[in-house]
C-alpha cells in the first residue's frame, strides 16, 4: 500500500485541478482535447514534487487515463495519504510558546493542515505552529480584525482577514513583522497551496526571535 507523502497544501491543489478536470471532461466534445488537459493536469501535479519514488509517481501519472468516474474517486484516494498534522497535548504547546502563560488551544483541530493556527479573542493574540525545517515552531502576533475583506498573505485568499503582527528583535532593534491573514485559520488550510509565504513569515519571525 502507498504509505502518506502528500501535505494538506499537495491536496488543495489536487482538489483545485480535479475540479478543473471534471469541469473540462464534462464539458469538451473532442476525445484529443480532453486527452492533452488531462496530460497538462498530470503534469502540473507532477511538478510540485522535487522527487517521487516510482510508485508515488505512478499514482500521480494515473490522471492521465482516468475516466470520468475514477477522476471523482481519485481526490479520495488522495485524502488517504496525506501526512497527518501531529496531534499536541497543551503541554507541548505551552513549550512552543515559552514567553507566553497559558496558551491553550481554543478546539480540537483537523489534523489535514499546513500550520496550526488559532485566536486568543481575550487576548487578541494569533498563534500559529508549523514544521518550519523540520521542527515545530510557534509564532504569535497581536491581531486586528479588518472590518473590510482583502488577500490572505499566507493562502491567497480573498475574505475576512485580521492584520497579524509580531515584534521581532533584529540586532539592535525591536521592530514588526506585519501581514494580513484569514481570521478562520482552519478555513486558511483549506485555501492553502503553497509554503512560500508560511515560510517567509517563520523565517523572519522566528530567526530574529531566536537572536532575541
Ligand atoms: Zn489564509
Amino acid at each position: 500500500m502507498l504509505q502518506p507523502f502528500l501535505y494538506n497544501h499537495h491536496l488543495n491543489v489536487i482538489r483545485e485541478q480535479i475540479d478543473v478536470l471534471l469541469y473540462n471532461v464534462s464539458h469538451l466534445v473532442d476525445a484529443d482535447v480532453k486527452a492533452a488537459v488531462q496530460h497538462t493536469i498530470a503534469d502540473k501535479l507532477l511538478a510540485l514534487f522535487p522527487t517521487l519514488s516510482k510508485e508515488q509517481h505512478a499514482f500521480i501519472d494515473e490522471i492521465r487515463y482516468l475516466d470520468v468516474s475514477e477522476i471523482e474517486h481519485f481526490l479520495e484516494r488522495a485524502q488517504k495519504i496525506v501526512i497527518p498534522f501531529p496531534e499536541l497535548a497543551n503541554n507541548e504547546i505551552e513549550k512552543l510558546f515559552r514567553k507566553s502563560k497559558k496558551v491553550k488551544l481554543p478546539y480540537s483541530y483537523p489534523r489535514t493542515i499546513t500550520y496550526l493556527g488559532w485566536n486568543d479573542i481575550q487576548s487578541k493574540r494569533k498563534y500559529l505552529i508549523y514544521p518550519y525545517k523540520g521542527d515545530l515552531v510557534g509564532v504569535e502576533g497581536s491581531y486586528t480584525i479588518l472590518n473590510q475583506r482583502t488577500t490572505c498573505y499566507l493562502c491567497g485568499r480573498y475574505g475576512e482577514v485580521a492584520h497579524v503582527s509580531s515584534r521581532v528583535h533584529d540586532h539592535e532593534d525591536y521592530h514588526t513583522v506585519g501581514h494580513y491573514m484569514c481570521v478562520d485559520s482552519v478555513l486558511c488550510n483549506e485555501y492553502l497551496k503553497d509554503t512560500a509565504p508560511l515560510e517567509a513569515f517563520f523565517e523572519k519571525v522566528h530567526n530574529e526571535a531566536l537572536n532575541a
